[in-house]
């Protein structure tokens, strides 16, 4: 039987971030997933964003107007399986209502303190894997195309800057300074502070490279395996088991296959989302991120090709693909920026792991000794990361938490 102190399952940017972490606090650590490689499920295929300017969450819209198109699935930034409804409504409900005044203005305030230290951890993690080539300091744009929402944004971007968040507002000329071979929009925000991953996977990948020079582990296997055993827990491998003490679940959308058997009931959804990648045109190029703010879709040039990433689904986790995000953001997207040929045989898709409250769940398990979870990282999994992999880390390893934890431990529901 093969030992650790921990076994942390899942190798996602999540699970990676926290196995370093914990390693660098003298803890033995094994990393299982059943991919043979880390990062290939939701952290493969994100946007590349480590939103340093993201410090309101994602808060579900309360206008009448966004709710009237939500409804009747003509909003090109959300999309809903209605065959889903009966299984998805009271998660939906209660997203609903924890973004309203009261649950915004408790989620901003518990949101906050980790945005704010997703790139100064991010740097000493990047710099010691030898992948800062992946991470730009590129910011990123968010562009609109009619007078009214490019003044709204204008707007919210001054409330940012109160912030100390640095935001340069665009009119057309401007933007084309940046992006010269986009059709001009009516204006933009170019979101400084946030940097931009040319290949999320290979970050992943770096991040255990490092982890396994450093003495880690990385094994295959399937985390529902997972029994308590002895004065600890154990797991399955391809061959044997492996023996731990502590366990972290980091297991992303899929973390309820743990933490449902052993009797917890925490709200997880999930926002399903899409990506395909696109050729540029002969002599083109693209700068930077790039979200059509009127349109909900983002495009990010990468080291595949320009990747294209949709809005929210809302529909089960497991049902089939239905990318019709993809088909309906395509033509916009070739009408705003140099596109060529589709690069991927089919639409990429994922699904980003969502509590109602837009936090993550980060903490002891209320009812198990040595079980510990870190997972709900929702639109912001990339970013945060090795912020909530420190700060489980601490309160694993008894040091004194960075920042209060209380808010999002998981009986918070
Ligand atoms: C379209 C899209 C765009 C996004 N853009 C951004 C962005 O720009 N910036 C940002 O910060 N975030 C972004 N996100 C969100 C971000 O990608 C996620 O929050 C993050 O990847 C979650 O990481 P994770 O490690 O928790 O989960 P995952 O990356 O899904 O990792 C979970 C791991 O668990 C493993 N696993 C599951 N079940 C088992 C099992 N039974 N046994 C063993 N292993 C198992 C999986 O193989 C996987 O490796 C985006 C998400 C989507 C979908």
């Amino acid at each position: 039987m093969q030992k650790a102190d921990v076994a942390v399952l899942g190798a996602g940017i999540v699970g990676l971030s926290a196995a370093l972490h914990l390693q660098a606090r003298g803890r033995e650590v094994v990393i299982l997933d059943r991919h043979a490689a880390p990062g290939q499920e939701t952290s493969f295929g994100n946007a590349g964003l480590i939103e340093r300017s993201s410090i309101f969450p994602y808060f579900f819209p309360h206008s009448a107007n966004k709710l009237i198109r939500y409804a009747f699935n003509l909003a090109p930034e959300a999309h809903y399986h209605p065959s889903a409804l009966p299984t998805i409504f009271p998660w939906l409900w209660r997203y609903f209502r924890e973004s309203g005044p009261s649950g915004a203005a408790r989620s901003f305030a518990a949101f906050r303190p980790l945005i704010e230290q997703c790139l100064a951890e991010h740097a000493p993690l990047s710099a010691a894997a030898g992948a800062q080539g992946l991470i730009r300091p590129s910011g990123w744009l968010k562009i609109f195309h009619a007078a009214s929402s490019f003044d709204a944004g204008a707007r919210d971007a001054e409330k940012l800057k109160s912030f100390g968040l640095s935001v340069d507002i665009l009119d057309a000329r401007d933007v084309l300074k940046r992006e010269p071979h986009l059709t001009p929009p009516h204006g933009a925000l170019h979101f400084l502070d946030t940097a931009s991953v040319t290949d999320p996977a290979a970050l992943s990948q770096a991040y255990l490279d490092l982890f396994l020079a450093r003495g880690g582990h990385f094994i295959a296997g399937d985390a529902r395996t997972l029994e308590q055993y002895a004065r600890g827990w154990r797991l399955e491998m391809t061959q044997g088991h492996l023996f731990a003490y502590d366990i972290v679940v980091a297991l992303g959308p899929w973390s309820d296959q743990i933490y449902r058997p052993l009797g917890y009931q925490i709200p997880l959804g999930v926002k399903r989302g899409y990506h395909m990648h696109y050729a540029l045109q002969k002599d083109r190029q693209l700068f930077h991120p790039i979200l059509d703010a009127d349109h909900g879709f983002l495009l990010a040039p990468m080291t595949r090709g320009v990747r294209l990433t949709t809005g929210a689904e809302f529909a089960n986790r497991d049902a089939p693909p239905t990318p019709i995000q993809i088909d309906r953001c395509e033509p916009l997207a070739h009408n705003l920026a140099p596109l060529g040929d589709r690069l991927d045989p089919a639409p990429w898709m994922g699904a980003r792991p969502c509590l109602p409250d837009m936090l993550p769940v980060i903490g002891p398990a209320p009812k198990h000794k040595g079980l510990w979870f870190n997972f709900g990282h929702a639109h912001h999994g990339l970013t945060l990361g090795p912020v909530t992999g420190r700060l489980l880390a601490e309160i694993m390893t008894g040091e004194s938490p960075f920042i209060d934890p209380r808010p999002y431990r998981a009986d918070r529901f």
